[in-house]
């Protein structure tokens, strides 16, 4: 009987991620959304004699995503039918890669911030990405007890990152996804809506003895659409196959599905060691063989890649880990804050804010987003502060009547007379009303409690409703405390 401390969690984990082509993997259809069932057409609706045609756009997009995870790229793949029945699946088999994938043996390097409280570092191998196509939607409709299949989905373009079994916990596992997501926006192919489906997560959980190297049987949580569901079932699941171990039992091969309200993992079914899909070459389309230059193409439009980007923030703009990594959840987030600093922003200043404040009002819209203010907006409330004009508090009163009534900073401090009070004489007679009013306070400072000052600056901006400069403020109470 192994003691539940002896215990590892072990994780692989497996996203579909859709891929944002036109059109859809094997038709013409377009992907955007649409009424139910007006994008469909002979090739996805799986009549019989229809003939699928490759869409190069969706294999452009899939070498990308390959080489910004540092995969090989395979210069021949192939499509095979994986055969199964279900009413979303007109044809009775999916169209996918399994002998030969697109892309193999990747990687992708975790650095986890404070935050999320994971592993420091940690080196995710990503075992394969391939090519294939999603299945139409059901939709049940509970009112009515029917059940209803929208086509527009069917034979949309895919690819699935398969992740070889390297995390070690939920927050490593959520690190990973997070930086998986904000990758796929970057270079372009996913808009990494998990509410949607468009990014879609299904992890692997075992555990093991601490030092084993054989895998233990694994339970597959399908479908998760939020990453705090992840983290969660991830910590419901593995806590079970610990209990269970340390009770002496085993731990059955299973697909299951994590249940938020009950906050439990349930089994839809128990899965043989091989479930049999009956995989075999797909007999309508030729082995893929990738265009001439197509890699070379592909690889530069990678671009900056997001923990690249977040290295550089902290490096060359002193940003913290944190807020580094919170910029470049979204590319147009890390847009913004470029584009901010070029307008002359201070980094830190503006990282801090955007972080902080801003990014509340962010409101996304695939790998597009609208944002509260614009950028010159921004960096002139922002310059405001570094010129000692405003306080950050009072920069951030400004902020808000700034995105409330869409004026820039200097109507709204016109508006509300208030510019920081920076004159000598006034800031002077504030202090010296504030020395007399709180005698004891002042006695114990002249008496060496220095702690106290704060007190009395707080006394002082009191009076002046925030708008006195700090520094002018500690400078004159010392001033007057130690004539
Ligand atoms: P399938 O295609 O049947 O889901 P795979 O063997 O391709 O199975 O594995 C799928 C995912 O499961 C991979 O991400 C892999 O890392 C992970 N995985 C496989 N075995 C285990 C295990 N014992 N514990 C945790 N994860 C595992
Ligand atoms: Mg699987
Ligand atoms: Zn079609």
């Amino acid at each position: 009987m192994l003691a539940l401390s002896e215990l590892e969690t072990i994780i692989g984990v497996e996203v579909h991620a859709r891929l944002l082509t036109r059109t859809k993997l094997f038709c013409r259809c377009g992907t955007q959304p649409s009424a139910p069932n007006t994008r469909v057409c002979p090739v996805c609706a799986g009549l019989p004699g229809a003939l699928p045609s490759l869409n190069e756009a969706a294999v452009a997009m899939g070498v990308r995503a390959g080489l910004a995870l540092g995969c090989t790229i395979n210069a021949t793949s192939r499509f095979d039918r994986k055969s199964y029945f279900y009413p979303d699946l007109p044809k009775g088999f999916q169209c996918t890669q399994y002998a030969v994938p697109l892309c193999e043996r990747g990687r992708l390097e975790l650095e986890a911030s404070a935050r999320d409280g994971a592993a420091s570092r940690r080196s995710v191998g990503i075992r394969r990405i391939h090519l294939e196509e999603d299945a139409a939607k059901s939709v049940h409709e509970a009112a009515s007890g029917r059940s209803l299949i929208d086509f527009n989905r069917a034979g949309a373009p895919l690819i699935e990152i398969v992740s070889e079994p390297d995390l070690r916990s939920s927050s490593e596992a959520s690190a990973y996804l997070r930086a998986l997501r904000s990758a796929l926006m970057f270079i372009g192919v996913n808009d990494g809506n998990l509410e949607d489906g468009s990014f879609r997560c299904d992890v692997n959980v075992s555990v093991r003895p601490r030092g084993s190297d054989a895998l233990g049987a694994r339970c597959e949580l399908k479908n998760i659409n939020s990453f705090r569901f992840v983290a969660r079932a991830i910590e419901v699941e593995s806590r079970k196959q610990r209990e269970a171990l340390s009770r002496g039992e085993r731990v059955r091969q299973c697909t299951k599905q994590y249940n938020a309200e009950r906050d439990d993992t349930v089994v839809l079914r128990e899965k043989g060691e091989a479930e049999d899909y009956r995989y075999f070459a797909e007999p309508d389309l030729p082995p893929l063989v990738l265009p001439e230059g197509m890699i070379a193409r592909e690889r530069a439009r990678v671009g900056e890649l997001p923990w690249d980007k977040r290295a550089r923030y902290q490096r060359d703009c002193g940003v913290s880990l944190e807020s580094a990594d919170t910029l470049v959840e979204h590319p147009a987030l890390a847009r913004y804050f470029e584009r901010s600093i070029a307008l002359g922003a201070t980094p830190v200043r503006a990282a801090n804010f955007i972080v902080n404040e801003l990014r509340r009002e962010v409101r996304y819209s695939g790998v597009e987003a609208s944002f509260p203010i614009d950028e010159a907006r921004l960096v002139e409330l922002l310059a405001l502060v570094d010129e000692g004009a405003l306080s950050l508090k009072l920069a951030k009163d400004v902020y808000r009547r700034m995105v409330s009534d869409r004026v820039n900073a200097s109507a709204v401090i016109d508006a509300l007379g208030l510019s920081v009070i920076d004159d000598d004489a006034r800031i002077e007679a504030v202090c010296v009303g504030v020395i007399r009013d709180n005698p004891r306070q002042a006695d114990s400072f002249r008496a060496g409690k220095k702690g106290i000052l704060g007190f009395l600056v707080g006394a002082v901006m009191k009076a002046t409703d925030g708008r006195a400069s700090p520094e002018k403020v500690n400078a004159t109470l010392i001033r007057l405390l130690e004539r």
